[in-house]
């Protein structure tokens, strides 16, 4: 089969390697598109891709046993490799598992490890079906171009009466932005790219901030009465936009990181937390038992087309990595197939 490797600085390609087997309740699946996210990092620093691909979607192949997964199942394959037996496991919050396996001494190689690829290998569980009617491609949103915003929705109770502050449009910020509409929230973003600020004033946000511009906090407390917004998330994972979350709601209100940082982010116990009153959350990926609502978003919302922005054949990777590099894109998914 053929699958993405990273050749150099801003340099990847497809290899041709053997196909990987099923084993125990790992099932082979057939990888019919793939989202593109942070592996583009990767890509500019000429480093090896750690995992190859996380938002994979596909149609079960072979199976080595009996089990859940059925071949010919359509189906969208969540990320990591979780123990299925701990509490986190047990209770949907399998991201969160602490003894996640290791692929290349459980299967032999890492071959079959991510889903940049024509094949990959997963542990049944893992899988979940894909409704009918639902594209491939769209499929892929139910991982983190749709799922990852939702997780923090639901951590921090966004609805239909809050103004959201949304800092950062990229691929998951953007989803943020159908999430809101999708539940009839108001939204203002904070982005500096044009091509992504265009994109969610065309999606349905209500204003569009740069980050650089001169007081930000005060021209969001503007949209608001002056009270500040009613929650906010930061899919940035910059600093000082995780700072503009917390300065920009009002008391009571609520923030959830959903961004990676390397970062210490000073959060300060009276003013931030005692005397405004704030909760602040993270969220990685969301609870296994929301999987259906994630998928109603993608099924549902009018918005789900302008989330893919470019779909392209596998072969051409480095565009994708490219046009992430670019900021000029919201989703990119790769077609293994062709
Ligand atoms: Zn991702
Ligand atoms: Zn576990």
């Amino acid at each position: 089969m053929k699958k993405v490797v990273i050749l150099g600085e801003r340099r990847a390609g497809l290899i041709e390697v053997p196909d990987p087997q099923p084993k125990e309740d790992w099932t082979l699946v057939k990888v019919h598109a793939s989202a593109l996210c942070t592996e583009y990092k990767s890509y500019l620093l000429g480093r090896q891709l750690n995992l190859g691909g996380h938002e994979g979607v596909g149609e079960v192949v072979a199976v080595a046993q009996p089990g859940t997964a059925k071949i010919g199942d359509r189906v969208v394959i969540l990320p990591g490799f979780p123990c299925g037996k701990c509490p986190l496991c047990l209770a949907g919050d399998a991201v969160y598992c602490e003894k996640n396996y290791d692929f290349e001494q459980f299967i032999g190689s890492k071959t079959g490890m991510g889903t940049f690829a024509q094949y990959t290998l997963a542990p049944d569980r893992r899988l979940l079906p894909i409704p009918d009617g639902v594209s491939y491609e769209h499929a892929t949103l139910a991982i983190d171009g749709i799922g990852a915003a939702f997780g923090a929705f639901q951590a921090i109770g966004i609805g239909v009466s809050d103004t959201l502050l949304v800092t950062g449009l990229g691929p998951v910020g953007l989803g943020a932005v159908v999430n809101a509409r999708f539940r009839g929230t108001r939204v203002i973003g904070v982005e500096p790219v044009p091509w992504r600020k265009k994109r969610a004033l065309e999606m349905g946000a209500e204003a569009v901030f740069d980050p650089g511009e001169a007081d930000v906090v005060e021209k969001i407390r503007s949209l608001t009465g002056g009270k500040g917004v009613d929650c906010a998330v930061d899919c940035s994972g910059k600093l000082s936009s995780q700072r503009l979350c917390i300065d920009a709601v009002r008391r009571r209100g609520r923030v959830a990181c959903v961004g990676e940082s390397n970062d210490d982010l000073v959060v300060r116990a009276s003013p931030d937390l005692i005397r405004k009153g704030l909760t602040l959350a993270g969220s990685w990926l969301y609870n296994l038992g929301d999987y259906p609502q994630v998928m109603q978003v993608v099924q549902q919302s009018p918005l789900i087309d302008l989330l893919v922005s470019h779909l392209l054949p596998m072969s051409r990777i480095q565009e994708g990595f490219e046009l992430l590099a670019s900021g000029q894109c919201a989703k990119v998914v790769v077609k293994p197939w062709e």
